[in-house]
């Protein structure tokens, strides 16, 4: 083989594996923007951040997030899961009587959802639409999709419905991390127009919400609910 042969191919295979970085990267950071414009930072003149949880309701600690809400006098926004809103439809009737909203998280967050057909993906955010509507719940316009995964099939769904893809600016991993970690997290990045991801699930939410609060107080920064 020439030089040159050996050249192109080198270049070639540089070039393969600088794109499928980037379509990796684009399909797992919303903030690339890469599929579909997301939003990952508020818009606020104001010292104001939003923080979010995803993947709820849940019965052990979406009450608790509440009342640690309330003591504090925040807002926030919960990116809900459809058949999790039908189980819970007191906590999540709660959660809008008590000033934060409530906006789409897939029906049932498949790990395949971003794979699924257009049509398929459209069901699914549609149907957890029908899910707040059932409970009295305005549905809105937003939509976090499972995972943060967005790629073609997800940006064709969700544009097709008009939705806005609703991103973070600090993810803090808290399914996975020590809740030192992820204060400590939080604490270092947080500035306004922070959006900040959190999760019901997570059996570590209370306390890293409680730290997060006071943190946010001490420094006049104040969560507000996305809407
Ligand atoms: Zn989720």
């Amino acid at each position: 083989m020439s030089k040159t042969s050996v050249a192109i191919i080198s270049l070639l295979s540089l070039l393969t594996v600088v794109f499928i970085a980037i379509i990796v990267l684009g399909v797992s950071v919303m903030r690339l923007n890469l599929f579909i414009r997301s939003v990952s930072e508020l818009k606020t003149q104001n010292r104001e951040i939003a923080i979010t949880f995803d993947d709820g309701p849940c019965p052990e600690r979406t009450p608790q997030i509440l009342d640690i809400l309330a003591r504090y006098q925040a807002k926030a926004t919960f990116f809900s899961i459809g058949n999790k809103l039908e189980e819970n439809a007191e906590i999540a009737k709660r959660i809008i009587a008590e000033g934060h909203s409530i906006a789409n998280h897939s029906y049932e967050h498949a790990p395949v959802f971003p794979v699924w057909s257009v049509k398929r993906i459209r069901e699914s955010i549609l149907k957890t639409d029908k899910a707040l509507i059932n409970l009295g719940i305005e549905p809105g316009n937003m939509f976090r999709p499972p995972y943060g995964v967005t790629n073609n099939l997800v940006a064709a769904a969700v544009r097709s419905l008009k939705k806005d893809c609703i991103g973070w600016s600090i993810r803090t991993k808290d399914t996975c991390r020590s809740p030192e970690q992820v204060i400590a997290m939080v604490k270092k990045n947080v500035k306004p127009g922070s959006i900040i991801i959190l999760h019901d699930t997570n059996k570590y939410v209370c306390e890293e919400l409680e730290a997060i609060l006071k943190y946010c107080q001490a420094n006049q920064l104040n969560s507000i609910a996305l809407t």
